[in-house]
């Protein structure tokens, strides 16, 4: 069915009509219906955080990094054990990387991470002294650190925003909701930076992530319990989209 159709549905729930998807059309979506996303996301969540467990700059370096081609939920289940052999850059700087490996495994790439994880560590502690920086190519220079770790860190860490984080659910829900037309990461990046005023950029993709992980999931997403269903062109989508 075509995007503009369904946006025009009546959604079964509110008995409200979800306007079209205009990014779905190749156009910027209606500044009014962003705002009207913008302000459901933030009714329904609040108080948003980061879904990656951490208790110092140093352990969300770490988890974002693991994070790459890996669940939140796993992330937090594996760095547990890794912050208690390694509770900071330095002792990470000493590790053995068949020792990290192994804490890394089940995270995936965990050659990679490993690899890069020591690394990071080991420019942490020589050039850095031992903390996280704040500067946006001070990070982009360290192993294993790309756009999105950067921002996550800066924004979590420092509250400076620079882009908007997109990991998988940013992606999809921003698709579904028609506020791109894009699947690149980077050009939804760009289409977000541009529809939202920077204060938004942190909040927005926890609450989007927040919202992927628990209703608009992306085999099953739960439209009659999501308190974007009067606005989503996608509602009562059931596959992957
Ligand atoms: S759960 Fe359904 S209504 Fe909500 S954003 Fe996802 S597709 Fe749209």
């Amino acid at each position: 069915m075509p995007a503009a159709r369904k946006a025009a549905r009546t959604t079964a729930r509110t008995g409200k009509t979800a306007k079209p998807a205009r990014a779905a059309r190749g156009k910027r979506p209606d500044p009014e219906r962003v705002a009207a996303v913008v302000a459901a996301l933030k009714k329904h969540d609040p108080h948003p955080r980061c879904a990656l467990d951490y208790a110092s700059p140093y352990e969300l370096i770490v988890a974002v990094i693991l994070s790459a081609q890996c669940t939140d939920r796993r992330v937090n289940l594996t760095t547990p054990a890794l912050f208690a052999r390694y509770p900071d850059a330095a002792s990470l700087a000493r590790a053995e990387q068949a020792d990290v490996e192994e804490l890394v495994r089940s995270t995936g790439f965990f050659r990679n991470k490993a690899k890069n994880l020591i690394g990071m560590a080991r420019a942490l502690t020589e050039e850095h002294g031992g903390q996280v920086p704040p500067g946006m190519d001070e990070l982009l220079s360290l192993p294993g650190v790309a756009r999105k770790t950067a921002n996550v860190v800066r924004g979590e860490i420092f509250g400076l925003a620079d882009g908007v984080v997109v990991d998988t659910h940013v992606a999809r829900l921003t698709h579904r909701l028609g506020l791109t037309r894009h699947t690149d990461p980077v050009k939804i990046e760009r289409d977000l930076m541009d529809m939202l005023s920077r204060k938004e950029w942190i909040n927005v993709s926890h609450r989007l992530i927040r919202l992927g992980r628990t209703i608009c999931t992306a085999r099953k997403p739960a439209c009659p319990t999501c308190p974007l269903d009067a606005l989503c062109p996608k509602v009562g989508v059931s596959h992957r989209a």
